[in-house]
């Protein structure tokens, strides 16, 4: 069991957030400088926020720019490096887990986004193929036929597919991270949420409710769980709760005909349909938009109904698990690394695609927290900008259900 933080210490590093990109920036600083001091801090336990109740589907794209929208943005030198690591995201990923030896139900069969209309077909997959082919990963375009067999369903119109995506079961990665990191000299506290965080003199003290933290440099790795004690960075974004459900483990004929290669799946709609297998068999989907918890069952419903539209095989599908976690969204849908004072940085705006991206940032995060060039970053560092009324815009993704169907049904 993980130490809650008693009484002050001091460290070279603070990190606040034990998921993916705290735990990821963690290990990464303890292999680079391991003569360096650095200290997580979690509210709860490692995994708590979205890294351990994601759909586990480890995607080398990010949600909506594609990577000429990257370059346009960035600039043609950062813009292509920042492309290359999202590119290589899910490889560095599943590499990591190799090395590190993670058991998390790790499975590289490859990630497939289908088209929900011809049109999407013509004007989405075939750009982001284009794109990606272009700067060298490893895409296919799926004609719609070539996508059916895959699929094992005629409900979608073509797709493209990342040969280097997958899935994992995401809460045992992220205690794997942990374990790693602390193996490796990192000091994790667990039940040790910062309340507090003020500069004194060239460092930074954060507070704990029986603890303290004096460290020079602090990451912020709260995502779409920042609170008060983080400042600026809780009104970068809207929080978003979409739902989780796993079905009971299903029979070995269903397994062979609904997505049979064990590919990862979400496809272009905004109301967002997407599944994965786990080792074991469970069917994992979910509902991309936010419902309140009395109405799970009839997203369960839906979801099952939707499923077997698409598969008959899943018809009368039920799930036996559901969860909720918390997605950032940014107003740009762009991820930003933030600067909020002095040695005081964070990342925001996962937009829903953050399995790969965080762990990916990790090496580069470290880089940054040991001092390293800020003009080798593959993302600027920016000043944060809050979004005027962010509680509004808060309350009004969760009623966004009937514009999204109006998006998905056009062209
Ligand atoms: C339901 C859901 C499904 C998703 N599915 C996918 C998917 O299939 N593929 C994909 O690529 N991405 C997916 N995502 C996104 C992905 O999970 C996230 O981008 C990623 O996990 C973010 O990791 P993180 O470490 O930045 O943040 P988090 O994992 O949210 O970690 C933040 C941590 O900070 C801690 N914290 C907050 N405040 C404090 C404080 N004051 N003191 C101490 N600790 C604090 C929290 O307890 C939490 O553990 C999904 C997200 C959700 C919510």
């Amino acid at each position: 069991m993980l130490p809650v933080l008693r009484g002050p210490v001091e460290a070279d590093v603070a990190i606040v957030g034990a998921g993916f990109t705290g735990l990821s920036t963690a290990l990464h600083l303890a292999e680079a400088a391991p003569g360096l001091t650095t200290i997580v801090l979690e509210a709860e336990e490692p995994g708590f926020g979205a890294s351990g109740r994601n759909n586990g589907q480890v995607i080398p794209t990010l949600t909506r720019p594609d990577p000429d929208d990257l370059v346009a943005r960035l600039g043609p030198e950062r813009g292509e490096r920042f492309v290359a690591l999202v590119r290589d995201s899910a490889a560095f990923t599943f590499a990591l887990i190799r090395r590190l030896g993670i058991d998390c139900e790790a499975v590289q069969a490859g990630w497939i986004q289908p088209a929900h209309s011809p049109e999407r077909f013509e004007r989405v997959s075939r750009k982001r193929f284009e794109q990606w082919s272009r700067r060298g990963a490893e895409v296919e375009l799926l004609e719609p036929r070539r996508l059916a067999e895959r699929l094992g369903s005629e409900a979608w119109c073509g797709g493209w597919a990342a040969r280097t995506g997958g899935h994992l079961n995401p809460l045992a990665f992220a205690r794997g991270l942990a374990r790693a990191a602390v193996a490796r000299g990192v000091r994790l506290f667990a039940r040790s949420p910062v309340t507090g965080l003020e500069r004194r003199g060239t460092s930074w003290r954060l507070a704990t409710p029986s603890g303290s933290v004096e460290a020079r440099r602090v990451l912020l790795a709260t995502a779409a769980y920042s609170g008060p004690p983080t400042g600026a960075l809780a009104r970068t974004f809207v929080p978003f709760r979409p739902w989780m459900l796993a079905s009971e483990p299903l029979g070995e004929n269903v397994r062979r005909s609904v997505v049979p290669g064990g590919e990862a799946v979400s496809d272009t709609r905004a109301d967002l349909r997407f599944l994965r297998w786990t080792v074991e068999g469970r069917l994992v989907s979910g509902g991309a938009l936010a419902l309140p918890l009395h109405e799970r069952a009839r997203l369960g419903r839906r979801v099952g109904e939707l499923l077997a539209r698409a598969f008959p095989p899943l018809a009368g599908l039920r799930f036996a698990f559901a969860w909720t976690a918390e997605i950032a969204l940014t107003p740009d849908r762009h991820p930003h690394l933030l600067a909020l004072g002095p040695e005081l940085y964070a990342w925001i705006g996962c937009n829903g695609r953050g399995v790969a991206l965080a762990t990916a940032l990790g090496p580069h995060l470290a880089a940054l927290l040991t001092g390293g060039d800020e003009r080798a970053l593959p993302l600027p560092l920016e000043r944060p900008k809050p979004i005027p009324l962010a509680g509004l815009a808060a309350v009004l993704v969760r009623l966004a259900l009937p514009y999204y169907r109006w998006l998905d049904s056009r062209p």
